[in-house]
């Protein structure tokens, strides 16, 4: 928030509604919150890191997934799971420009001329009334000066919740899930690909292949406010 915003609504905590510093959230809660630091750069899991440099992780290695980089905000854990939930179940669509603001100085925007929400299929559009993650690439792009794509993939399969399912029972039901509208990325070769959260990242690679597969963009990142642990 600038200046005058913050003159005008001092920062609240939306979460306690004490009185916070630079975001609407409590500067306590911030610092719990953790950040994938010992990760691989192409799929953020775990990975160690060899003389101060991030290396990729054995899975990577020997299957690159369709995505050059993965960044994340945090840990889908304390404050920030509270904040995702509201935001997708309980119609706090403000904050998504939270969310965006706390974890915007996490993503290296360096060559990104594109961010793609993931996207939500028309049904369940229609019963929550937008797209969360839609919400937060429209902030981030915003706040990082980077057009943002909505209408370049469609979901076509109304896929059944993936709470339950491991990895390779998502990419099944993942499949055929989406449709490009190749033109639209016609001027572009670097994207992103955002959503709220990174679970298994079963989403992001079946989106990700379908695009590697239908236009020619030559590198396309996963970013996500938090990733699961
Ligand atoms: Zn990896």
């Amino acid at each position: 928030m600038n200046l005058f915003e913050k003159w005008l609504l001092p920062p609240t905590c939306v979460l306690t509604g004490d009185p916070a510093e630079n975001f609407d959230l409590s500067p306590l809660l911030i610092e719990a919150l953790k950040r994938p630091n010992e990760v691989c750069p192409v799929c953020c899991e775990l990975s160690l890191k060899v003389g101060g440099e991030k290396i990729l992780c054995g899975a990577c290695m020997t299957t690159p997934p369709a995505f050059c980089r993965t960044q994340v905000g945090f840990y889908f854990e304390g404050a920030l799971s509270q904040l995702v939930y509201g935001l997708k179940y309980h119609q706090k669509t403000a904050y998504a420009r939270l969310l965006a603001e706390m974890t915007v100085e996490s993503f290296d925007a360096e060559g990104v001329q594109a961010l793609v929400p993931v996207p939500l299929h028309p049904l369940r559009r229609r019963d929550r009334g937008y797209n969360q993650a839609e919400l937060i690439a429209k902030e981030l792009g915003r706040l990082l000066d980077i057009p943002v794509l909505t209408k370049g993939v469609l979901r076509i399969k109304d896929t059944p919740s993936q709470t339950y399912l491991n990895a390779k029972q998502r990419h099944q039901n993942l499949g055929r899930a989406f449709e490009v509208r190749c033109e639209a990325f016609d001027s572009f070769s670097h994207i992103a690909l955002v959503d709220d959260v990174i679970t298994t990242g079963a989403t992001m690679q079946v989106l990700a292949r379908c695009l590697q597969r239908k236009t020619n963009i030559k590198l396309i990142e996963a970013w996500a406010i938090a990733k699961t642990k």
